[in-house]
């Protein structure tokens, strides 16, 4: 266990997504002092992994450029990447947290080169694409990570792949010595920005994902659509790789059902509105999508962009809970069902189906300590004494401008906790 680098005055955030980096970055900007934790080794979490954002449809970096910016100016914030927090203990004002941090293979020397990443041969699942496709065991996480530098997969540490990155790098950066390390830190306030997960697509039987090559889910259909995702932009559909132009999206896939989540996931409606058009981006008036819904909720500003969207002549609408999802003799995913509003049957093939997965809380699967609340979802209240806070998409499913907010309203409320309990403890 290595020495501290805080102080009980210091506000922990846990979780380096848009909320962690908004709450970490509002509470420093009242000149407090934070320590951000990443789990993974780059700022930006899964707001950096969507080709464009609703309603405006830009692109996520300029949002994370502008956080960037605002955090390498700041020196009141310390981000700690590949760290857990494995442990908190103490009372308000007074905690101790536990942090496990795995070893990057790689120190601050590095310029980014990509010398290393040119002589390993070795490849893993690339995590950035949600192992769509394969990166080398050397690699810069995305374009726009942060920090910028380089990552050595421990699958190849103690073999000659690692010698070899060892060997091509002229700045001295990579140190395969580097060990897993744990610190605890003292620190007054805790705000979880642990946002949130995809469901488990395979858990939903009926539709065959897993098992149909041709049936998706939303976060992957977002890296499909990106130039820099594993087809460059194309829409290509994974079995064959033939261009698909007429794609189903299937709503509320694990949501608002008692066997897997109950809650409304809230996002899915719009995320499916916006993917609609980057169907139509690619094929423009050839497109065809077709949404199978229960009821779409597009909540306040949102119901313009629904409204247009229903306006495209590209975009239908079934309503309906697809049953089952079954293969045709070609490969074709298709679909059975009841269209509730005329009452027929249909049985239709697409080229491509997107399942609009839920959200689930990413806290969901990791021990919290025990006076951490959470709803019936596992959303994060907080804790009973106001010490610890949950924020963005970790205390609920929210978009990206919601997250903002729900994480600066965390922040407020971590800084009034330093704030009252200074003095209160040595
Ligand atoms: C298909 C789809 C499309 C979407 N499109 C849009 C859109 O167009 N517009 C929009 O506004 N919203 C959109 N959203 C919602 C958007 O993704 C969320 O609002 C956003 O990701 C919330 O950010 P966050 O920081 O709360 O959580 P996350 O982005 O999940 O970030 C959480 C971070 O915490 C880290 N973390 C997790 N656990 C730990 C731990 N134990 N220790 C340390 N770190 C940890 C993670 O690695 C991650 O970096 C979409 C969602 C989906 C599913
Ligand atoms: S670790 Fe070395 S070789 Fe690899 S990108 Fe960084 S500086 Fe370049
Ligand atoms: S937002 Fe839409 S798709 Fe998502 S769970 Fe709610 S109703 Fe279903």
């Amino acid at each position: 266990m290595t020495a501290t680098i805080a102080t009980s005055q210091t506000i922990l955030v846990v979780g380096g997504g848009v909320s962690g980096m908004t709450a970490a970055l509002e509470a420093a900007e009242c000149g407090r002092e934070v320590v951000l934790v990443e789990r993974s080794p780059t700022l930006g979490g899964r707001t950096s992994q969507l080709y464009r954002y609703f309603p405006k449809m830009c692109h996520p970096t300029c949002g994370l450029e502008i956080n960037l910016r605002r955090l390498k100016g700041n020196r009141h914030v310390r981000v700690i990447t590949m760290a857990e927090v494995v442990g908190v203990k103490g009372k308000r004002g007074a905690y101790t947290a536990t942090l496990k941090i795995r070893p990057r293979y790689v120190n601050e020397n590095c310029t980014a080169c990509g010398d290393c990443a040119k002589v390993v041969s070795s490849e893993i699942p690339n995590p950035y694409n949600y192992g769509l496709d394969k990166i080398k065991a050397a690699y810069l996480p995305h374009a726009m990570a942060y920090p910028q530098r380089y990552v050595l997969d421990p699958s190849i540490i103690g073999t000659e792949q690692a010698d070899k990155a060892y060997a091509a790098c002229e700045a001295g950066a990579i140190d395969l010595s580097m060990l897993e390390e744990t610190i605890e830190l003292p620190v007054g306030a805790v705000v979880w920005a642990t946002g949130w997960k995809p469901y488990d697509a395979a858990k939903i039987q009926p539709y065959g994902y897993g098992l149909y090559p041709d049936v998706i889910t939303s976060v992957e259909f977002e890296r499909l659509a990106d130039p820099a995702g594993p087809t460059g932009g194309k829409l290509r559909r994974p079995s064959d790789g033939k261009e698909a132009k007429n794609i189903a999206f299937i709503q509320c896939a694990g949501s608002r059902d008692e066997n897997h989540l109950r809650h409304c996931s809230r996002i899915c409606c719009m995320a499916s509105l916006k993917q609609t058009q980057y169907v139509r981006e690619a094929h423009g008036d050839a497109a065809k999508s077709t949404i199978y819904y229960i009821d779409i909720r597009a909540i306040d500003r949102f119901e313009d962009f629904y409204q247009m969207v229903q306006k495209d002549t590209t975009v239908a609408f079934v309503k309906s809970k697809v049953a089952r999802i079954e293969q045709a003799a070609n490969g074709d995913p298709v679909l059975h069902g009841v269209d509730t509003e005329g009452y027929h049957r249909y049985v239709t093939a697409h080229d491509l189906v997107v399942l609009a997965i839920g959200m689930e809380p990413e806290a969901n699967g990791i021990t919290l300590p025990d006076d951490v609340v959470t709803d019936s979802s596992g959303f994060i209240e907080g804790s009973a004494d106001g010490g610890m806070l949950g924020a963005g998409s970790a205390a609920s499913p929210l978009d990206v401008n919601r997250s903002v907010q729900s994480a600066t309203g965390a922040a407020l409320r971590a800084i009034k906790v330093i704030h009252q309990t200074a003095g209160e403890v040595a």
